[in-house]
């Protein structure tokens, strides 16, 4: 049923027949069910362009549901965020889509698909937007602000059982807003799960599969007999794993340079060396923790990044020793 060998281009090709067998108000999103449903569901995909791991498994669903399109009780909508960034296998092509949720740039390729997409998520009662690192992950794992209703969807969709997390009234990134926090400012769940390393993986195929199917079958179960799908908070034998950022070390400079390999959730010591701040000074790990999304920009001949980096040359997260519910529900 999988295979890593298929192209991106065969991806968008198949994924835009099913745009024209069951369009929605927007291009690149396939709407099935029920049109009068009291409830939908909204699947992001390849928000950035590189992250297709999620794809095949969204086509696979997509097909499945179709065959019983008529019996669905709720509405689905599945977008596939970045078509040229896919086409071009690069996380953008412009601007990172997934900081356009601002909705104040009508100028750029990704500011212009972001409100086309906020107009699909103004319908949403949840969303689940799948994405990938650019370096291995250990495991899959969650990461999105805490709000009650979108965690207890976590828990209960599976595919990570790691979680980190922040207080509400964090944003993300000062770059802009991502489609998630936007839906949970609307006040409706919202759930980012990192697959792993971005492109196609069978690892990436099967959590996605598992996720979907136990999201769609819940639903649709719920529905059947008359309830609004809310899955309850998971006892603690089930619970996920809670982590929060302890540290975030900006980009030293053009010379800064992690050493190779490192992957999100690998664990360091505190002290432990991470790089070079400029050749001949380390850059070390100011506390212990696990590393999240350690940056390796692609270098010119002269071993200066290519795109300008003003971000975070890694993080460093922590396990939460409270239950964020504790920590932070306003
Ligand atoms: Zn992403």
């Amino acid at each position: 049923m999988f295979s890593a060998e298929i192209s991106n281009n065969a991806l968008l090709e198949t994924f835009e027949r099913w745009t024209d067998d069951f369009p929605s108000i927007i291009p690149w999103c396939v709407e099935l069910g029920s049109s009068h449903s009291q409830f939908t569901v909204v699947i992001g995909t390849a928000i950035h362009g590189n992250e297709t791991g999620s794809l095949p498994a969204v086509l696979n669903m997509i097909a499945d549901l179709s065959e019983d399109n008529a019996n669905l009780k709720a509405r689905y909508f599945f977008i596939l965020g970045n078509p040229d960034a896919v086409r071009q296998g690069t996380r953008f092509v412009e601007r990172d889509l997934n900081r356009c949720f601002n909705l104040t740039d009508t100028k750029s390729l990704e500011g212009k698909r972001a409100i086309e997409i906020a107009k699909v998520l103004s319908e949403a009662d949840l969303f689940i937007d799948y994405h990938q690192t650019n370096q291995p992950a250990v495991f899959p794992f969650f990461t999105f602000a805490y709000h009650e209703e979108s965690y207890c969807w976590a828990a209960h969709m599976g595919g990570g059982e790691h979680f980190v997390t922040r207080d509400i009234k964090t944003a993300f990134s000062k770059e802009g807003l991502c489609g998630d926090e936007w839906l949970r400012q609307h006040g409706k769940p919202a759930v980012t799960l990192e697959l792993g390393r971005a492109g196609l993986s069978r690892d990436a195929y099967q959590v996605t599969l598992s996720s979907l199917q136990r999201v769609i079958g819940f639903v649709e179960t719920e529905l059947e007999h008359g309830q609004k799908p809310q899955p309850s908070a998971p006892d603690s034998s089930r619970d996920l794993r809670f982590y929060q950022v302890v540290a975030k070390l900006p980009w030293p400079g053009d010379e800064a340079m992690l050493n190779p390999g490192f992957a999100n959730f690998q664990y360091v010591k505190a002290n432990e060396e991470l790089g070079v701040v400029r050749p001949g000074e380390i850059l070390r790990a100011p506390v212990e923790g696990f590393l999240m999304f350690p940056k390796y920009p692609k270098r010119d001949a002269q071993g200066k990044p290519i795109d300008h980096q003003d971000g975070d040359i890694v993080q460093i997260v922590q396990p939460l020793n409270e239950h964020p519910r504790r920590l932070w529900n306003h």
